[in-house]
């Protein structure tokens, strides 16, 4: 199927297909999914089964440790093992994939992601990243590599050990997480290294929604004098999205999976999805059979449009990508605030580094308040900070300034959101 031509019809049809083909193996060894489905081979099948939770495969795991049910082929066929950060609490999951599967992935990076964002053979991609068992951008590495650009690992590296890497290196493309982006930027400045002048130019983000945050987006591309992009991605899932042209959102990738929503306030025993509109991200894979994800609530909000897009992907779009976690949505009287829509005020202050945003339930009331640090250790920028959330949302939000390096900071995904228990 080629993508600037596919049709609806065109992408349904390799959907059902992908979908009956990849079930028909999954049935026949998966426990998993024998105990909980059946055959798929309409799409009013594929309706009638059951929406699937990250409670249960961490209950999957936990009952039959250490990898759980969700397997279609025998241990030895699998090559890879990632596991999820655990960061929102508990245990990670791990997930396996097969030579097959990790084909799947790396394809998807050199066939979507790497070419919305003009990634080619020749260019040098240095990873700002840690390479432990986290998916992060291991991927993204072994897409490079079948791209035939030069990749370079960045892991067990200081920041500033990164910093002169990259002077030194000459890498033409960045991949790390958006808030590191600015952190490595700014590193440089305090060494004397402007990035800005450094041949860097893309870049290309995941494990935050920040690229697709546009005054995160604006910090990031004037910090390298680069195009910023964004990517999304979990590790039980695959590569879901690339950051469209046009720079408002991200492509979900129609051909390798199914998206759907949850409405918000959907009732929570008999959720319904629609195929657009605001909500919770639902997503099946179609080519990691070896341990399928069919109808999984990603706990990720979305506002899914199907509009036509004028940068021709034929497939809809996360209109400004991830919004955040469902479960990190507050609402402050009366006002429904998402941390990305905070993070967009506070990043239009070049002085603030970095900030945390702490939400705590008061009289069963939403209240959020923010902890930022800045350049200088001034708090000259709280007073305009509160007055730009006023403005911006209706709401007074309080804000206080921390000593440098008082908030968490890594490569990972940094936690902006604390749930206080009052
Ligand atoms: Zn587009």
């Amino acid at each position: 199927m080629k993508a600037g031509t596919a049709t609806r019809g065109d992408i349904e049809a390799v959907q059902l297909e992908k979908l009956h083909l990849g079930m028909e193996e999954v049935l026949t060894n998966n426990l998993f999914y024998r105990r909980r489905h059946h055959s798929v081979n309409t799409w009013s099948d594929f309706y009638s089964l059951p929406f699937l939770t990250k409670v249960e495969l961490v209950e999957d795991q936990n009952t039959n440790p250490p990898f759980g049910t969700n397997l279609s082929y025998p241990l030895g066929k699998y090559v890879k093992l990632h596991q999820t950060s655990g960061s929102s609490g508990g245990k990670p999951l791990r997930w396996l994939d097969t030579r097959k599967s990790w084909s799947w992935w790396t394809h998807i990076w050199t066939d979507h992601v790497y070419k919305a964002a003009r990634v080619r053979n020749g260019d040098r991609i240095f990873f700002a990243f840690s390479f432990g068992p986290f998916i992060g951008f291991w991927s993204a590495f072994a897409g490079a590599q079948r791209l035939g650009a030069m990749a370079i690992p960045g892991g067990a590296m200081s920041t500033e050990q990164r910093v002169l890497a990259i002077r030194d290196l000459d890498p033409t493309v960045l991949c790390c997480t958006p808030s590191y982006a600015l952190r490595l930027a700014q590193a440089g400045k305090e060494l004397g290294v402007d990035l800005c002048n450094c041949a860097i130019r893309m870049t290309v983000h995941a494990g935050e929604p920040g690229a697709s945050i546009p005054s995160t987006k604006h910090a990031i591309e004037e910090a390298y004098g680069a195009r910023c992009f964004d990517h999304t991605g979990m590790t039980e899932l695959g590569p879901t999205g690339f950051g469209c042209p046009l720079g408002d959102g991200v492509h979900l990738i129609e051909s390798e999976f199914i998206f759907e929503v949850i409405p918000l306030g959907s009732d929570e025993d008999m959720p319904v999805s629609r195929p657009e509109g605001t909500g919770e991200l639902v997503a099946s894979n179609l080519g990691r059979f070896c341990s399928p994800l069919i109808r999984y609530r990603t706990g990720d909000l979305v506002e899914l449009s199907r509009d036509p897009c004028a940068c021709g992907s034929p497939f809809v779009k996360a209109v400004g990508g991830i919004r955040g976690r469902v479960d990190d949505m507050f609402t402050v009287r009366g006002i429904n605030l998402y941390p990305s829509q905070i993070e967009e005020v506070l990043r239009r202050y070049s002085e603030i580094v970095n900030f945390q945003i702490r939400h705590e339930k008061v009289r069963h009331m939403d209240e959020v308040s923010l902890l930022i640090e800045t350049k200088t250790g001034s708090d000259d920028v709280v007073e305009r900070v509160v007055l730009d959330m006023r403005h911006s949302f209706g709401v007074r939000i309080n804000c206080w300034c921390v000593a440098h390096g008082t908030l968490p900071s890594n490569e990972l995904k940094a936690s902006r959101v604390v749930h206080v228990e009052s």
